[in-house]
């Protein structure tokens, strides 16, 4: 049973995989896409900045030139005016000023206006909204002064939002000039300069006091996304479905029930419980079966019937019982003392072993690490898979023979094996499968099977093993029919390796007791 946080996990993961790709990609390209435009934003920044020098350049020249004459009357001087208007690009018109008043204009030649210097930032430049002779018109006015004279010359409005307009439509270019600003469309604004939203640059003037401010507005860098990298977030997708579907497959894979084994295999997670097998009569333990439980780090114990069947069809079994052995002698070598001799201990296989030579060493492996004679190895082979002869299986039950482990034949009554399959695989005890002593008392039909199946097994020599007993009436049946060993949840059900072993100890302190205290009254 998977639990629900690990459920919601395992599918919320391929989906955050695949999700990766596509957000760092599209992060990748948006910081790729943000510099992008603040070097093109600082371009042309920098390109305006150029060409507003180059106008001021005309217009302060007119100015500086004119600026000797300031002073002198005006209609002696207004044709050199006039002559720098004709002459020089930009230039719109130039002005004499003196002590504060201008007097002499290119346009109208003599005039009077006052020249109201505060407004010149550093003295030097005016970013107009309009004058007397174009109101709403914006202009320049450069001003240059020497002692009580000045010069004024001014370029028209147009060629500074030309210039402004000269770049991508989308790049909002403003020149600002002390506390006024102007925009690509010409309008004049006293006050604080409105910041872009995206790439905002700034450059000043090194020669004129003025600076220009460039920058877009928000939604540029999506759109400079969709329009020049469609390629490469096509790519970002394509690899973000990539890893999400390599994810997923993974995460199946890994979670497949034989990949499930093998880290289990991998992590020693299957353990042996201990289930006694007693002697009839005396009811002592005689023997042990070990059976495999999974010991599944978040799904607690699992039963051997979830996990048995599937780990024989993949052939994993093998190492598994291998591992079991392994693990069961380990345990049981310290207390090898507290066993009878001759103690049997049961190991489940099945017909997959028996066509592999290897399970003689693993028997073998099993003996040797415990006292020699101390234990009788049994291997308990299920009947309800029968075993396809060859020389393999030959030479293999020969070698068990040998060994003098013993083959007990496992939920017989439940398969179909001939009296010739028991005398080729020279088995030593039936162990009569739990569903035919469920019956005693109960099914008269099933009786009788289970009388021949005691009858068949006397007459030919064989152990008899009787398992599933629960209750007295069983019990007692069976030692009546004299069956050589029991096992059940009567006497004992299967325990972990501690509690057998302390049962164990428990028992051989019992017998300690008994042997040494004098005889009971009554007996
Ligand atoms: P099995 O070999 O017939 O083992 C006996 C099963 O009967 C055990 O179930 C045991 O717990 C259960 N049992 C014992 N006494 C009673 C009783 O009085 N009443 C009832 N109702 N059941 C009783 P378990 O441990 O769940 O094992 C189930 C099966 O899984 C085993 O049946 C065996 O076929 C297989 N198995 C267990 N361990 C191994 C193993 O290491 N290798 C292989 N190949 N199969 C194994
Ligand atoms: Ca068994
Ligand atoms: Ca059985």
């Amino acid at each position: 049973v998977q639990q629900r946080p690990y459920r919601l996990w395992r599918t919320l993961l391929p989906w955050l995989v695949g999700a990766l790709p596509i957000v760092c990609g599209t992060l990748i390209l948006y910081w790729q896409a943000e510099r992008e435009l603040h070097g093109r934003s600082e371009d042309s920044a920098q390109q305006v900045t150029a060409q507003f020098e180059r106008i001021l350049d005309n217009i302060s020249a007119a100015a500086k030139e004119l600026l000797p004459l300031a002073g002198q009357p005006c209609e002696t001087e207004k044709l050199a005016l006039r002559d720098q208007v004709t002459r020089r690009a930009f230039v719109r018109s130039t002005n004499l000023e003196y002590r504060g008043e201008l007097y002499c204009s290119s346009l109208f030649g003599s005039y009077s206006e006052p020249v109201l210097a505060n407004n010149y930032f550093h003295g030097t430049l005016w970013l107009m909204s309009g004058n007397s002779v174009t109101p709403g018109h914006p202009l320049l006015v450069y001003r240059i002064t020497e002692s009580e004279g000045g010069a004024i010359s001014t370029v028209d409005g147009d060629h500074l939002t030309n210039a402004l307009r000269l770049f991508d439509p989308d790049n909002r270019l403003i020149l600002q000039v002390g506390r006024y600003w102007m925009d690509e469309n010409g309008r004049v604004v006293d006050g604080p300069v409105p910041t872009a939203e995206v790439a905002a640059a700034q450059v000043t003037s090194t020669h004129y006091p003025f600076s220009i401010h460039s920058g877009y507005g928000a939604g540029k860098v999506g759109q400079l996304m969709r329009s020049e990298f469609p390629a490469l977030f096509a790519l970002f997708v394509i690899l973000g479905a990539m890893a999400g579907v390599t994810c997923y497959w993974q995460l199946r894979r890994a979670t497949s029930p034989r990949a499930e084994l093998q880290r289990a295999i991998e992590a020693n997670e299957f353990v042996p419980y201990f289930q006694p097998v007693v002697r009839c009569g005396d009811y002592r333990w005689a023997g042990v079966e070990v059976l495999m439980r999974w010991q599944h780090p978040r799904d607690g114990l699992v039963r051997p019937d979830l996990f048995i069947p599937y780990a024989e069809h993949t052939g994993q079994i093998v190492p598994m019982t291998r591992q079991l052995m392994q693990r069961t002698a380990e345990l049981l070598a310290p207390v090898a003392n507290t066993l009878g001799d001759g103690f049997h201990i049961g190991i489940n296989i099945t017909a997959d072993h028996c066509q592999d030579l290897a399970l003689l060493d693993d028997c073998k492996a099993f003996l040797g690490a415990l006292p020699k004679g101390r234990v009788r190895l049994t291997l308990e082979l299920t009947e309800r898979k029968l075993i396809t002869p060859s020389e393999v299986t030959q030479a293999l039950f020969a070698g068990l023979h040998d060994l003098d482990v013993q083959i007990a034949l496992d939920d017989f009554g439940t398969g179909q094996s001939s009296l010739a399959y028991l005398r080729q695989f020279q088995i030593d005890y039936l162990k009569i499968d739990q569903s035919f002593v469920a019956m005693i008392g109960v099914d008269a039909l099933s009786l009788h099977i289970l009388d021949s199946i005691i009858e068949l097994s006397s007459k030919l020599g064989l152990g008899i093993v009787a398992e599933g007993v629960e209750n007295e009436a069983q019990r007692d049946y069976l030692a009546q029919h004299n069956v050589d060993f029991l096992q059940g949840y009567l006497f004992a059900r299967p325990m972990s390796a501690e509690a057998f072993i302390q049962a164990l100890e428990a028992q051989r302190l019992v017998q300690v007791t008994v042997h040494k205290a004098p005889a009971p009254l009554n007996g």
